[in-house]
């Protein structure tokens, strides 16, 4: 029967020679292999102590930014949850009460928005969705975690701190409107 590869070898059942019978070459030849590790460049990355460095234009944990003012700029229109493919981001729309003014920026806001960090594939259309430049991806990993729901990022997690605020300028021509 003609071999379906030609990187087919034959099995031959041949006596072993004395060599082969105590194993020792093998043994030294594998050790051999390990201890020349030990002096090779160690690429192993103790992540998340460690992180790799990673291009501006990353697409990595999502922010939603306040404006110059320090007010949220999601105006929780749904039109990022709506192009997300992988159906990760969902909200709840808000009036803006009276006195809130300094908070919101527009008289509806998302008073609970959430993105589930497992479904996203980090595709960055939420980004290019939003009218009001309130999303978007960052050069942040997203932390390693030990349950599911943790996954599941809220505002504590998106929004930007008012004091820490976060630079997107190298991933979009930021105009501040
Ligand atoms: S990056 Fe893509 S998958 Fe992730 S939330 Fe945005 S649109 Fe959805
Ligand atoms: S992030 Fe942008 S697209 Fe998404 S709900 Fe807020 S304003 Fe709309």
């Amino acid at each position: 029967m003609e071999p379906l590869t030609t990187r087919a070898s034959k099995v031959v059942n041949k006596e072993m020679t004395f060599g082969e019978k105590i194993y020792l070459p093998a043994i030294f030849s594998g050790m051999w292999i390990t201890i020349k590790h030990f002096f090779k460049k160690n690429n192993t990355v103790s992540y998340p102590e460690e992180k790799r460095p990673v291009a501006p234009i990353y697409r990595g944990q999502h922010v939603l930014k306040r404006d110059d003012e320090g007010r949220e700029r999601c105006t929780a229109c749904g039109l990022c949850a709506v192009a997300c493919p992988a159906e990760a981001i969902t909200m709840v729309a808000s009036e803006r009460e009276k006195g809130e003014e300094s908070l919101y920026r527009e008289e509806k806001y998302a008073s609970t928005y959430e993105i589930n960090m497992l479904r996203c594939i980090f595709c960055g259309l939420c980004e290019e969705a939003c009218p009001k430049e309130a999303i978007f991806l960052t050069d942040r990993l997203v932390d390693a975690e030990f349950g599911r729901n943790e996954f599941i990022y809220g505002k504590e997690k998106l929004v930007e701190k008012i004091d820490q605020r976060i630079d997107v300028s190298q991933r979009q021509i930021w105009d501040n409107h």
